[in-house]
């Protein structure tokens, strides 16, 4: 689709995930600028269109708990580092939306009031309502969850129509797409699929959460340009995770 369109999107208000790691560029590691920029490009193309955005980005491209108590570290300390590490992503993708002229606030599960404003749902409607985009960080604020849940939670708690999951491919695959190359992708499946064919989507008690909410997951490649406008549209390639479209 080429700059410009105005072709409209049936979404009203949505909330886009992404992994820490998509910030990251080629790094391997932390914040890449240019790619911050460079997605929060692709969220004003929809802010534009009028949707109501919200977004939680994961903290993997700086610290996971997992990975922590892997080397020792106390699980919920480790945990807490990861959220933290999702403050900071949310503060990067905030000054680059900013940068482009894209009012947001981010709003953090954990109390840092000088750094974001505490979550509190009615205020974060309205938000959206002004058509400020809400960076929800530091997941739901407790150990032994991921941004995956926090997204799902705050996409209830927010209304939101549908979870799209940015990824580094343009959908769900039977198996890794990246590993094998007679991987084939689903169109549409469903949550019970993903739980019992343990599909990478999200974990499961994210899905849990979508499904007994009856919330989609669209999940779509972070990386095809335009790609989020043209999913929202309705064009492109990705995978629905629902009860049928
Ligand atoms: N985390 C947590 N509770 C939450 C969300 C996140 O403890 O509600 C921690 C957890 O340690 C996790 C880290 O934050 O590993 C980063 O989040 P996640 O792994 O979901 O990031 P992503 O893989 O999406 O980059």
């Amino acid at each position: 689709m080429s700059e410009g369109s105005t072709e409209k999107t049936a979404f009203k208000r949505v909330m886009l995930k992404i992994s820490g790691e998509a910030l990251m560029g080629d790094q391997g590691f932390g914040l890449h600028p240019p790619t911050v920029e460079r997605i929060a490009r692709e969220v004003k193309s929809v802010h534009d269109q009028g949707v109501e955005i919200c977004m939680v980005i994961g903290g993997g491209n700086i610290f996971r708990g997992l990975a922590g108590s892997a080397q020792g570290m106390e699980r919920t300390t480790a945990d807490y580092m990861g959220m933290l590490a999702t403050v900071m992503n949310a503060l990067a993708m905030q000054s680059a939306l900013e940068g482009l002229g894209v009012f947001t606030r981010v709003i953090s599960a954990i109390r840092m009031d000088e750094v974001a404003e505490p979550y509190i749902r009615r205020r974060a409607v309205r938000h959206l309502e002004k058509k400020r985009v809400c960076i929800f960080a530091a997941g739901t604020g407790n150990p032994y969850f991921t941004t995956d849940t926090a997204a799902t939670l705050r996409a209830n708690e927010m209304a939101c129509e549908a979870i799209f999951k940015g990824t580094k491919v343009d959908g769900v695959y039977d198996k890794d797409p990246v590993k094998h190359d007679d991987a084939v992708r689903y169109d549409t499946v469903s949550y019970d699929d993903c739980l019992a064919k343990n599909l990478k989507v999200m974990d499961a008690s994210a899905i849990a959460l979508a499904r007994d909410n009856n919330l989609p997951i669209i999940v779509f490649s972070l990386d095809e340009p335009g790609g989020f406008r043209g999913i929202l549209a309705g064009s492109g390639t990705f995978t629905w995770v629902g009860e049928g479209k």
